[in-house]
């Protein structure tokens, strides 16, 4: 056994059918009574119902968070929350209502309910992603993490198929990138394959049948430990790549994860093929073409030129994401990270 750190996130995980009817007793458990609801516009109705529910403990509801957390919406989320005389949040949605959460949070230290209704993860990280004049800059402290995450698998129920598949995926990469992290230990590595076990085993119910119960709670497990993992250890070239073509190209966070990771598995195999052997056990035996054979199984997108990225970008791209140097288990070749990219690019299987 080699030698090993790790420290836990402290956040408290409420999992189960129904467990978002426990919402205002989590919020009274922080010491709270004043809660300012958050939500996109597209889960406004369910931010007014959750509100309706809680009463008088929900003083307000914001309903304009924004993929990628512009800092413009935080700072109006601001003032909703002073003008509110709230003492805690309550963000209920996926990573862009968390995002706002956390921002908030950042900023003024407020307690955190989230109920997670994506796959993404960001729910049990320490770290913030937000934009500021089109940059957009990471931040990483315990302030940032959410208090209490309420899992009701029962509000995943309505995440849209193709969503749910791209979602899923991307919280797969997340576990897929601790197996081989710099600083994983052997509770991160058990996590992460159990976390890629549940979601490979959900997935195909869920397209199936959208309203499977059973599948849902599966996969909402599996993004709890893929999550929990992301905010663990350290990621590698798969997150640097998809951060790069994500703020380069503007292009959607969790079909960028889907369509990058066999590739950046295949990438990586041949340097940590020890660690990687029980993901690809569960794959068929080959990781980054059992993971493309998976993705298309679900119809998941395969080709980044079906996000509008153009062939002409393509060194850019490569020139991009090798220009700083970050930790990766093989090291990060310009001319293998552009043949990666065309093979992302046409959408073709990795070996
Ligand atoms: P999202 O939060 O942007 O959600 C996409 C859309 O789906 C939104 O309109 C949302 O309201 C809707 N939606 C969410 N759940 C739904 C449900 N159950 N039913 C119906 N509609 C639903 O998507 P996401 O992929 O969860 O989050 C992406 C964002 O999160 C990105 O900005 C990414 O950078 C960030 N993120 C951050 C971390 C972190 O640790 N900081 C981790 C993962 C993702």
């Amino acid at each position: 056994m080699s030698a090993f750190s790790y420290n836990v996130n402290p956040a408290r995980i409420v999992f189960g059918l129904g467990a978002w009817a426990n919402v205002a007793a989590e919020v009274s458990g922080l010491g709270c009574s004043r809660a300012l609801v958050l939500s996109t516009p597209f889960q406004a109705k369910d931010a007014e119902k959750l509100a309706a529910e809680l009463g008088s403990m929900a003083v307000g509801i914001f309903s304009e968070a924004a993929m990628h957390t512009p800092v413009e919406v935080t700072e109006k989320a601001m003032e909703a929350y002073e003008a509110a005389g709230a003492d805690c949040v309550i963000a209920l949605g996926g990573g862009s209502t968390i995002g706002l959460g956390k921002a908030i949070a950042y900023r003024n230290d407020a307690p955190q309910v989230v109920i997670a209704t994506t796959y993404a993860g960001s729910e049990v990280t320490p770290i913030l992603g937000q934009t500021e004049n089109g940059l957009k800059t990471t931040v990483r402290d315990a302030k940032i993490l959410p208090e209490v995450v309420i899992y009701d698998p029962e509000l995943t129920v309505g995440l849209p198929v193709a969503m749910s598949v791209t979602s899923g995926l991307n919280a797969m990469a997340h576990a897929v990138e601790a197996v081989y992290a710099e600083n994983r230990n052997p509770v991160t590595t058990l996590m992460a394959v159990e976390g890629v076990r549940a979601l490979r085993d959900a997935l195909p119910g869920i397209v199936a049948d959208p309203s499977n119960v059973d599948a849902r709670s599966e996969a909402l497990y599996g993004a709890w430990l893929c999550g929990t993992v992301l905010g663990t250890v350290g990621m590698a070239l798969h997150h640097k790549i998809c951060h790069t073509l994500g703020g380069t190209f503007d292009l959607p966070h969790a079909e960028t994860h889907a369509i990058m990771l066999p590739h950046s598995a295949a990438y990586n195999a041949p340097a940590v093929a020890h660690e990687m052997q029980p993901l690809a056990d569960l794959f068929g035996g080959s990781i980054g073409g059992g993971l493309w054979d998976f993705a298309k199984s679900l119809n998941a997108p395969l080709a980044l030129r079906d996000l509008q990225v153009q062939h002409a970008d393509l060194d850019r791209a490569a020139d991009i994401a090798t220009q700083n140097p970050y930790w990766n288990p093989r090291p990060i070749e310009r001319q293998a990270i552009r043949e990666l990219l065309q093979r992302a690019f046409e959408g073709s299987r990795p070996e």
